[in-house]
């Protein structure tokens, strides 16, 4: 007698989703996708600003190490499919690749879009219906019963539906009640990778000024350092983003942000007595100038107004008036413009969603649920999250494989 083959429902068509329900075809069984959008993969056709940073050429245990919550849970899944594996599946499905700095890996083109239509491609044994799941249950015969335009009747379900962030991709959130419907729980959400607010003036007046070669760290009240970097920032209406703000926010949870200072050192290259001796010839070539007008070679125009205005110097005053205390002064503001943080912005703003399903109630090696069997997860609902570098998308790809895989073999 022939053997019918396993039918699975993946509710979710962005990276986890195409590579489940690929994967479960490859294995034999006989897979649909249910998509809320129109589209499938609309969030991963704008990672990395639409060049789509696909993974990161590192080792499993450097992986790990970018991990920030859970990480051993990943083990399995990265044994399952690790970083080289991803190079080859999207070498084998025609997408040239190239590594970046970070070990960041991007496709040679460019285009997000490569890497959509090639998870298309994979996905494209599997049938797909646009429509919302609205509801999952187990029937008494072990089978899921899916309410989606209609009701559909399968042996396993794989939720792959992300996490919260830029809702108008598709992940909204509905599958974590998905989930908690079905008897598992979900851990707080958070955003991460994230802009951050602050109630300074300052940063709305340098709205649109990008930094580059800046270091930055965030301080608590008693100066110690929670986090430091170095690199691109900017500053927006409401605050400061670019990526080491980003980079910075995966690093504040457990702390209350409004306590907390942002210092960026404009010089990092110049130490105090350089940068004395820098200023020193500035204010003599333009010694009979007012001292606003002395400052273009040293910051963005922009920047130079509000600069003064911290610094506390009256913006007429002749350079050559100026004092040694007052040169001090310039200097410590060079060196640590600080600015006050008060929150993160809206979770929908986030790259990604810290928390999620409970790793506790899966099982690492299958990603089965231990709850129910026949459920499965992947990607961003799971209660995992990485800093930026390509490691998210890996995190899809990763448990999305084993999911797959193993649902169709169970
Ligand atoms: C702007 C931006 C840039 C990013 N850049 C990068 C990058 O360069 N590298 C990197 O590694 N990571 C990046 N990330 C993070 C990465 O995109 C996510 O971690 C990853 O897409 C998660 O994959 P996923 O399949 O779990 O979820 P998603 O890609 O969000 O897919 C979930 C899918 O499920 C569907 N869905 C949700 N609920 C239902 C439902 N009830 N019924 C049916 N379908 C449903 C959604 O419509 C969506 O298509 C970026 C994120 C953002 C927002």
């Amino acid at each position: 007698m022939e053997m019918m083959s396993k039918r699975i429902c993946v509710i979710g068509g962005g990276a986890a989703g195409m590579m489940a329900a690929g994967t479960a075809h490859l294995y034999g069984a006989n897979v649909t996708i249910f998509e809320s959008t129109d589209r499938l993969g609309k969030k991963l056709a704008i990672t990395g600003k639409g060049r789509c940073n696909v993974t990161n050429a590192c080792s499993t245990q450097e992986f790990l190490e970018n991990v920030t919550k859970n990480p051993r849970f990943l083990y399995a899944a990265l044994n399952a499919f690790d970083t080289d594996s991803t190079v080859s599946f999207f070498e084998g499905l025609g997408v040239k690749l190239k590594t970046e700095r970070g070990k960041r890996v991007y496709p040679e083109s460019d285009r997000a879009k490569d890497i959509v239509d090639a998870m298309k491609n994979y996905s494209s044994g599997a049938k797909t219906v646009f429509s919302k799941v609205k509801s999952v249950r187990q029937c008494d015969d072990g089978t899921f019963c899916v309410i989606a335009d209609r009701e559909y009747t399968f042996d396993s379900v794989i939720i792959a539906t992300g996490g919260k962030s830029y809702p108008l991709t598709g992940s909204d959130g509905s599958g974590y009640k998905l989930a908690n419907r079905l008897g598992h729980s979900v851990t707080e959400l958070i955003p991460s990778l994230i802009p951050l607010e602050s109630s300074s003036s300052l940063c709305k007046s340098l709205q649109g000024l990008s930094l580059k070669n800046v270091a930055i760290k965030i301080k608590t009240s008693d100066s110690s350092v929670v986090y430091e970097d170095f690199g691109e920032m900017m500053f927006a209406h409401f605050g400061v983003t670019g990526p080491i703000i980003l980079s910075a926010s995966a690093h504040l949870r457990n702390y209350d942000i409004s306590t907390l200072t942002l210092s960026i050192d404009l010089k990092p290259a110049l130490d105090e007595k350089t940068l004395n001796a820098r200023l020193l010839s500035d204010f003599s070539a333009n010694s009979n100038k007012d001292f606003i007008n002395s400052l273009g070679g040293l910051l963005p125009s922009k920047m130079i107004e509000p600069f003064i205005l911290t610094v506390g110097i009256n913006k007429r005053k002749k350079v050559n008036a100026i004092t040694k205390e007052e040169r001090q002064r310039i200097i410590k503001v060079l060196k640590s413009l600080d600015i006050p943080l008060l929150k993160y912005r809206p979770i929908e703003e986030a790259i990604v969603t810290s928390g999620g399903v409970d790793v506790k109630e899966i099982s690492p090696k299958t990603m089965e649920s231990k709850i129910l069997r026949g459920l499965y997860f992947a990607g961003e609902i799971l209660d995992v999250d990485a800093y930026t570098g390509g490691f998210n998308l890996q995190i899809a790809f990763s448990t999305g494989y084993l999911a797959g895989k193993s649902a169709a073999e169970s």
